[in-house]
């Protein structure tokens, strides 16, 4: 008979997570697992290693168009492996410092490495990475184990090589020609990686368009301008798959067949829920896998709270962390108990053209029966996106007419993810359009003028 460890709080995951015993926690006895790598997605394979790549891709690219700037410079070399070296070499150690506080920094946290599973009413098992096993006990739960990358079967069942973004940024080599199942948000990143690094990329996608679920100005630009760099296929799904020297060859839902030296599949990730046996506690699970929580991140079973990609539609790092702040504030203060503000989430495709999108985009405005005004305003038509050139890039702004409250922001082009944070701001605050325009300066010539000018132009009553 196994002794029963009783917790005060037991935390599954340390990803975002992790964050949330602060020194406000120090009278809890609190158990941590976490069984793969600590620190969780965005640190690891997430966003961290793909926005340093990202970071590398977008320097290779500025070099490759300097010339039209009159700067003749090329890019002789490309080493990969000392890139993958410089973002692993810099995360890997984050890693270890944080499991290393974790494991000893503090008297009144126990850092379980191994699987849980509920084995009743707060009761879990830890499988331990040593073979051992732990049974412990609490009162309170943090369901916050994330999400894993997902594969189709004809692809998984077909016995090729292939990578998922858990593995593809430590390639040995930089891929001659990739193929890339999938067309989100993950897909359109490494398709911009490995193009602006040198591999040759062909991506497919079941929809009919690259990074379909957002606005459609976005996805139809995006679409169009990666077909003039990328080999694109819309509308087709891998059916079958086979591979001979060094070569996967995919065979697609309209008989054609799409071929290279790498394979990276980035068509979706579940929740990691089916893996807890929630069954043994009563925690209730949405259709798609998503632990259901109410506004307070609560779960149906007393004292069982679940935050980010394990209960969230978002599947992103900031809705993550504000998850885990609610979290904390609910535990410590139950009787009071926090909402989480999911009114205006934010999203950034950090491809090329960058991309940032928030709130409501047409179709949803349609679909809402939402009466809406828009506009869009190209980069180029201010200063500092005319002095680059641009000729792509566009703010698109959805709104009401009669309040003038922005409904939805939608941007393409260089630094989108960051030139749209004002607009985040105004509809989080409720500024309107016009009052956001008008009330305050605009730093000329900096490329936020696309926003006034955008903000300017709302056709409002
Ligand atoms: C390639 C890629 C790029 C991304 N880029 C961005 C970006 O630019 N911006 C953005 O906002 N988001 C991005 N994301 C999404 C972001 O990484 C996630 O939304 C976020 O990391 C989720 O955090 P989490 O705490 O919910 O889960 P995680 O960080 O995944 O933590 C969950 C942890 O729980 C552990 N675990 C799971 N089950 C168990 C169990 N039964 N027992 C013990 N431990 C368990 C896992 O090993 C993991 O470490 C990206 C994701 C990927 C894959």
């Amino acid at each position: 008979m196994h002794r029963v460890r009783h917790f005060d709080l037991v935390i599954i995951g340390s990803g975002s997570v992790n964050s949330l015993p602060d020194h406000r926690f120090a009278h809890l006895r609190i158990a941590l697992i976490e069984h793969g790598v600590f620190g969780g997605t965005c640190l690891n394979v997430g966003c961290v290693p793909t926005k340093m790549y990202v970071y590398a891709a977008n320097v290779a690219r500025s070099a490759r168009e300097a010339a039209r700037f009159g700067i003749d410079v090329t890019v002789d070399k490309v080493r990969w492996a000392d890139i993958r070296d410089r973002v692993f070499g810099r995360i890997d150690p984050i890693s270890a410092s944080g499991q290393r506080y974790r494991a000893y920094g503090e008297p009144n946290i126990a850092l379980f490495t191994g699987h849980a599973e509920f084995t009743a009413p707060g009761r879990l098992t830890i499988m331990l990475d040593d073979g051992g096993r732990e049974e412990i006990s609490a009162d309170r739960f943090v369901i916050a184990t994330g999400s894993r990358a997902t594969v189709p079967a004809p692809i998984a069942s077909a016995g090729v090589s292939f990578h998922t973004s858990d593995t593809i940024m430590r390639l040995d080599e930089l891929p001659r020609h990739i193929v890339i199942a999938g067309g989100g948000y993950i897909a359109a990143e490494f398709a911009h990686v490995f193009s602006s690094l040198g591999s040759d990329v062909t991506i497919f996608t079941r929809g009919p368009a690259l990074l379909r679920e957002l606005d459609e100005t976005l996805s139809g630009r995006f679409t169009a301008l990666a077909r003039e760099r990328w080999t694109v296929r819309t509308g087709v799904v891998a059916v079958g798959a086979d591979e001979s020297a060094g070569q996967v060859r995919l065979r697609l839902s309209d008989g054609t067949e799409v071929e290279g030296d790498t394979l990276l599949v980035a068509t979706g990730r579940i929740p990691n829920s089916d893996r807890l046996n929630l069954a043994a506690v009563g925690v209730a699970v949405h259709d798609d896998g998503r632990v259901a929580v109410d506004e307070y991140q609560h779960t149906n079973v007393d004292g069982i709270y679940a935050l980010g990609d394990v209960s969230s539609p978002y599947q992103l790092k900031h809705v993550a962390n504000h998850e885990a702040k609610v979290v904390a504030d609910n535990l410590l203060h139950p009787d009071t108990p926090r909402r989480t503000d999911h009114r205006f989430v934010p999203l950034a495709v950090f491809t090329e053209p960058e991309i940032a999108s928030v709130g409501l985009t047409e179709a949803q405005c349609r679909g809402r029966g939402q009466r809406y005004v828009s506009t869009v305003q190209d980069y180029g038509s201010v200063a500092y996106g005319w002095a680059m050139e641009d000729t792509t890039g566009f703010c698109k702004l959805l709104a009401s007419p009669d309040t003038g409250q922005l409904l939805g922001a939608h941007l393409l082009g260089p630094q989108a993810s960051t030139v749209i944070q004002p607009l985040i701001q105004a509809m989080s605050f409720g500024l309107p359009a016009r009052a956001m325009a008008t009330g305050q300066y605009w730093i000329h010539p900096a490329l936020p003028e696309v926003v006034e000018n955008a903000l300017l132009s709302l056709p409002l009553n």
